[in-house]
């Protein structure tokens, strides 16, 4: 199976098409954000992240399109300043939640194409 880690930082989310690059070029406010080293919420964003493919996460990334402001730490100097800080820390207990693919609790429009493939397969293992 092709790796979608390849060529530079890219999101390890399986239905995000975020990457360094294509950000760049929609001049998004996108930042990515390395796997956590604590082991069980590190666990978390990789079930987050619904990937099927072999990949490491220790040389992976989310980008904040998964995350809520509240999972930021509040940058204090620049919100007096009112400017934007042009890096943002996720807090210790961050959990991707936005943006990801399909699970038992919720439907989007992103995944379709993947359940419609999933189907399609399930329907030829019945045939056989
Ligand atoms: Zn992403």
């Amino acid at each position: 199976m092709a790796s979608k880690t390849k060529g530079g930082s890219c999101c390890a989310v399986a239905s995000c098409i975020d990457y360094s690059g294509k950000v760049k070029n929609l001049g998004k406010d996108i930042s990515f954000h390395r796997f956590p080293k604590d082991l069980e919420c590190k666990k978390k964003w990789v079930l987050k992240c619904r990937r099927k493919d072999d990949w490491n996460p220790n040389s992976s990334f989310i980008c904040s399109d998964h995350f809520t402001a509240e999972d930021y730490v509040r940058d204090l100097k620049a919100e007096l300043l009112g400017y934007t800080p042009r890096v943002r820390y996720l807090k210790p207990d961050a959990i991707p939640s936005l943006n990801l693919p399909v699970d038992h609790t919720q439907t989007d429009e992103v995944s379709t194409s993947t359940l419609n493939r999933r189907n399609r397969m399930e329907l030829r293992l019945k045939n056989k």
